[in-house]
């Protein structure tokens, strides 16, 4: 059977290819690994394998399993990349280094209130929902412009780029192209786009980190 650390080399070794043939720097991309429901056992590898930025998409699974793990090795990284509600703002900021999912004004001074409260200043980005599913999470594209403004200049988060889940059903790269267009326009350089089936798409269309799970971990078991 391929382990996680022999899944996580080849995804690094596609990520680095993919920056060659569209042209972006080496090293432009960076992976964020997606240790959602699997445990510390199976993370561990993958962290003494160098790997340090991983993402998690609940606050209460990442309480669980992170303190233990940045006490075994320096220098970890971690992302929020699921829905945030605001009663778990304050611990979303004690467990997260970078908020991936920002997508309404409530939850922005939320974040912004327990930060200064923690005094801790997270790089956040702004979920947009591309798709437009009323089912996702994520700000229409159309109030993107208006909810950047708001939450830079009223709120003082520290926005650096855009994330973004395309439609399952729907080739990704149309919401690709929609995400790179509203962050340029908006002055964001950080685009989180693209997951295990759809990353090499995603880098031609500009991303700057890559959200990867079962291609490093395997298929997630979610009984
Ligand atoms: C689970 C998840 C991923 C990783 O998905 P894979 O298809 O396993 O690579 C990426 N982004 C978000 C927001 C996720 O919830």
């Amino acid at each position: 059977m391929v382990s996680a650390t022999e899944r996580l080399e080849e995804v690094k070794a596609d990520i680095r290819s993919s920056e060659t043939v569209y042209g972006s720097k080496e090293g432009a991309v960076t992976l964020i690994a997606v240790s959602k429901t699997y445990d510390a056992d199976v993370i561990r590898p993958v962290l003494a394998a160098g790997q340090r930025i991983f993402g998690e998409n609940r606050v209460q699974e990442a309480m669980g399993k992170w303190p233990a793990l940045r006490e075994e090795f320096d220098g970890i990284e971690l992302h929020l990349i699921g829905p945030l509600q605001s009663n778990k703002a304050k611990e979303a900021v004690a467990t997260f280094d970078v908020i991936q999912t920002i997508d309404r004004p409530k939850i922005a001074r939320a974040l912004k209130a327990e930060m200064d409260r923690q005094g801790r200043d997270l790089p956040c980005f702004i979920q947009v929902n591309t798709g437009e599913e009323a089912q996702k999470a994520g700000i229409a594209p159309r109030d993107v412009d208006a909810f950047v403004k708001d939450c830079r200049e009223e709120v003082g988060l520290n926005i650096v780029g855009l994330m973004c889940i395309p439609p399952v059903d729907e080739a990704p790269g149309e919401h690709f192209a929609l995400l790179q267009k509203v962050a340029g326009r908006n002055g964001l350089n950080q685009l989180s786009m693209g997951m295990s089936s759809d990353y090499k798409t995603a880098i031609g269309f500009g991303a700057t980190c890559v959200r990867v799970g079962s291609a490093i971990f395997g298929a997630r078991d979610y009984a």
